[in-house]
């Protein structure tokens, strides 16, 4: 486990595992602060917590990464153009 922030709200994280887009959640009481990397289509990858990723489309791109923005503790939403 290693902490990093996230790319689009920039609470801290915990990368799990160290397998690149895996993440598991409910498996114990850290499922919020937890981080996959998401490889984007345009070939940027980005550093994304839990909230982050629910946050964003099917097919995010690397704007929908930078309007990302942290709510609160356990919530994160797209920033209006
Ligand atoms: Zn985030």
């Amino acid at each position: 486990m290693s902490k990093a922030s996230c790319d689009g709200c920039g609470r801290t994280v915990t990368i799990s595992g160290g397998i690149a887009n895996l993440w598991s959640f409910g498996t114990d009481a850290g499922t919020v602060g937890t981080a996959i990397t998401l490889d984007l289509e345009d070939g940027t990858s980005h550093l994304l917590c839990y909230p982050c990723l629910e946050a964003l489309p099917d097919y995010p791109t690397a704007a929908d990464v930078e309007r990302l923005e942290q709510v609160d503790d356990e919530t994160s939403q797209l920033r209006s153009r």
